[in-house]
């Protein structure tokens, strides 16, 4: 069974002890095993302090960019690899498993060509300059200069590779080096990630350090230059915002949490037209891609009340078609939960929904998978519920049920129901209406943006290029406000601010912009 390791100090740590087993989702299987036992976590920082930040901030953002360039490169020259360990580690189908590994370098080659574009300067300005004076001898300019720290990414089991590459792409091209701890029980593929980057010889020294198991004393060591990228559970963002170092040393946290997503069906939308198809169509990807296990899946579909019935129809008739199974076997569609832990947890969280809303599909319970031996793999079959009266309901909008598991409910029809209804979630990553009538969508988002962060918006005229609410785009903010964590990432330029220190530069305005318009 393979040992996973970290990568501190310039050098590959094995430990000795301290296993966690990681098993292949569909059969049970081990496949490997990690442990962070021994790392020097001190010696860590030193490096990426003292080598990798100094060696990152003396390159242009060009040059940054072309660092990006090479590790995307390197990805996708890996990539039926990657796919190969997503497979057995994450338990996902080829297109499921490419939603993450090509997300990973797609989303490096993205902000490389950004990076690249910001030409032969080390930091940025912000905005327009603005006069503070009579004339033009007081003038302010907001410049970002990197932060002289470590950027910390404590990232989720769904995402091995793309949540390592959509933060270490914002990081390095801001100029902060970077150490990446995955979630152990799927770190196969984030290991073998960190390994191609770093056997490709792309990244100065100390840029780029792997932990593979637990964080040790990290946390204690980090300090106000410092930034924490996490995501995961928003328990696990409850412990950190409570960190007695993190909180006394002011050490920037972001958190990309869990989400209540809602798909919003408009009232204008006729049965047979394209943005019915469309809405069919991205729902029951968003419900059953990756198997549910994507922050931003779709757990709440609203239909006008007198298109539930056919709305139920039809997302049945399309669920139902979905193969669980052992993506090695032919004809499966959908693989596996991650682990036995998700597992449980989703079929805990589906009793618990099922006390409010009853399955129209599945029952909420583990399957067996075609191709996998009977009782053997974590697989949970497409679940939609129903419920009558979404105002009535606590856990639908509270409880996330980390699966491919969604409750239809009806709403009147109006843009402000619709709103309130969402925003009974606390707060969402992405919320997805189909409408093509720009006036009720009008009407929503000014009732409901605020609960939201990215409103997708479905419709014939979109129908063409739109890739589903579910991918997080490199160019628009992720991120969401309350439950979703509150957390910015990516956006285009948006996503280096977290890696950077905002000055307010103030002088004369001939001085500012000698300052700030190149170096
Ligand atoms: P999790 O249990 O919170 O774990 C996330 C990460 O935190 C893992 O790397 C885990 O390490 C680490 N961790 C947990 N407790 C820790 C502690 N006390 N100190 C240091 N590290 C700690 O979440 P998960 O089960 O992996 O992920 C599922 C959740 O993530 C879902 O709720 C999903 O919605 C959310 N998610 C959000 C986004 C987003 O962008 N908003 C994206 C993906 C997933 P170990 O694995 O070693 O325990």
């Amino acid at each position: 069974m393979k040992t996973l390791r970290s990568y501190i100090d310039g050098r590959w740590h094995e430990a000795s002890d301290g296993f966690a087993t990681l098993v292949n989702p569909s059969t049970e299987e081990p496949v490997a095993r990690a442990s962070s036992h021994g790392v020097d976590f001190a010696a860590a920082l030193a490096w990426a302090r003292q080598k990798g930040g100094p060696a990152l901030r003396k390159l242009t953002f060009a040059e940054r960019g072309e660092l990006l360039k090479a590790m995307s490169g390197a990805l996708r020259e890996n990539r039926d690899e990657l796919l190969e360990l997503s497979r057995i580690n994450n338990g996902t189908t080829k297109p499921d498993g490419n939603f993450d590994v090509g997300g990973a370098s797609g989303t490096l080659a993205y902000y490389a060509g950004l990076a690249r574009g910001l030409g032969d300067r080390t930091f940025l300005a912000e905005g327009d300059g603005v006069q503070l004076a009579r004339d033009e001898s007081f003038w302010g300019q907001h410049v970002l200069v990197p932060r002289h720290g470590v950027a910390v990414f404590i990232n989720a089991f769904n995402f091995p590779a793309w949540g390592f590459a959509e933060k270490a792409a914002c990081a390095l091209a801001a100029g902060m080096p970077v150490i990446v701890k995955p979630a152990t029980a799927t770190a196969l593929v984030a290991e073998r990630c960190v390994e191609i980057v770093l056997e490709a010889g792309i990244l100065p020294d100390g840029a780029l350090q792997l932990v593979c198991g637990g964080t040790g004393d990290l946390l204690d060591r980090l300090g106000p230059q410092d930034v924490l990228a996490f995501t995961g559970s928003a328990d696990t963002a409850r412990h950190f915002r409570r960190h007695a170092r993190l909180t006394g040393y002011n050490v920037r946290l972001n958190v990309e949490a869990d989400s209540l997503n809602a798909a919003v069906l408009g009232p204008d939308v006729g049965a047979d037209s394209t943005t019915m198809a469309l809405f069919l169509k991205d729902v029951c990807r968003e419900i059953t891609q990756k198997t549910g296990q994507k922050c931003t899946a779709v757990r709440r579909i609203l239909a006008p009340a007198e298109r539930l019935g056919s709305v139920r129809e039809s997302l049945v008739e399309r669920l139902g078609a979905v193969v669980a199974g052992n993506p090695a076997a032919d004809g499966v569609t959908m693989g596996p939960l991650a682990t036995a832990d998700q597992l449980e947890d989703a079929v805990a969280g589906a009793a618990e929904l099922m006390a409010e809303a009853a399955p129209v599909l599945g029952a909420g319970r583990r399957v067996d998978g075609t191709g996998s031996p009977a009782g053997k793999g974590y697989f949970f079959a497409p679940t939609l519920l129903e419920a009558a009266d979404a105002r009535r309901l606590e856990a639908v909008h509270r409880r996330e049920v980390f699966a491919p598991l969604a409750t239809l409910m009806p709403y009147d029809g109006s843009a402000a129901e619709a709103a309130e209804l969402v925003a009974l979630g606390g707060g969402t990553l992405v919320t997805s209406v189909y409408c093509d009538d720009d006036a009720w969508v009008r009407r929503f988002l000014g009732a409901g943006g605020n609960a939201t962060g990215r409103l997708y918006v479905g419709s014939e005229s979109s129908a063409p290029a739109a890739p589903g609410s579910g991918v997080a785009l490199p160019q628009t903010l992720h991120g969401g406000p309350g439950r979703a964590g509150g957390g910015e990432e990516l956006g285009g330029l948006n996503g280096l601010k977290l890696y950077m220190q905002r000055v307010a530069l103030q002088g004369s305005r001939v001085m500012l912009e000698a300052v700030a318009g190149s170096d």
